[in-house]
């Protein structure tokens, strides 16, 4: 079985349970303790509010094991907020969270007229098919530097990317009815050799 953890400080955390769940053979957990750490595989780290997960995470000490445990190798994705989160650099801002990824993340980077929009695109390393992409004032990635991997682009954006185990995206597939993200991090936990699944 593996067990994948929801980080359910504040957001979207159901939503990402509910996809899970679909998935055979996968077990969807609400983290709320560092101590839940040890039992799960892989981390997603929900859209929402940055801020707020942010300071709920320091609050909770969740901040400090999240980072050891991502060190270590455990897979970690992040929606939207959560792609904010794993960023080392968040521009127009001097602080960032948990530092993670070689990424220069813009938020809210697609202003007001367009707070939420839909895109379809093919993105090849995921999916056959041409997949929804749902932007919820939404962050981009301006920048990535080191060995990140862009999966996909718009209008010359970085919308998803990698670096190792870490995988960030912009936009929310677990508001669409389309698995094929889910699938992807499942099996990036699967095929990563820090994590023992069993
Ligand atoms: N705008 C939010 C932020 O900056 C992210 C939005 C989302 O997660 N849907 O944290």
């Amino acid at each position: 079985m593996v067990k994948v953890g929801v980080l359910a400080l504040q957001g979207g955390v159901i939503e990402h349970i509910n996809m899970l769940n679909k998935i055979s053979g996968v077990e969807a957990v609400e983290v709320k303790k560092a101590e839940q750490l040890a039992h799960i595989h892989g981390l997603i780290i929900p859209g929402g509010e940055s801020t707020t997960i942010g300071k709920l995470m320091a609050k909770f000490n969740l901040k400090e094991p999240v980072i050891q445990y991502a060190k270590n190798g455990m897979p970690i994705w992040g929606t939207c907020a959560g792609m904010i989160l794993l960023a080392k650099h968040i521009v127009n801002q001097d602080w960032s969270y948990l530092n993670l990824m070689d990424i220069y993340v813009r938020r809210n980077a697609y202003g007001s007229q367009l707070d939420s929009f839909i895109s379809y695109q093919l993105i090849p390393k995921v999916s056959s098919e041409k997949l929804p992409l749902v932007f919820i004032r939404a962050p981009y990635i301006e920048k990535a530097e080191g060995d990140v991997e862009v999966l996909a682009e718009l209008n010359g954006k970085i919308i998803a990317a990698e670096q190792k185990n870490l995988l960030a995206t912009s936009f929310h597939p677990e508001l669409t009815d389309n698995l094929s993200f889910h699938r992807y991090f499942v099996d990036k936990i699967i095929h990563n050799d820090t994590v023992k699944t069993g």
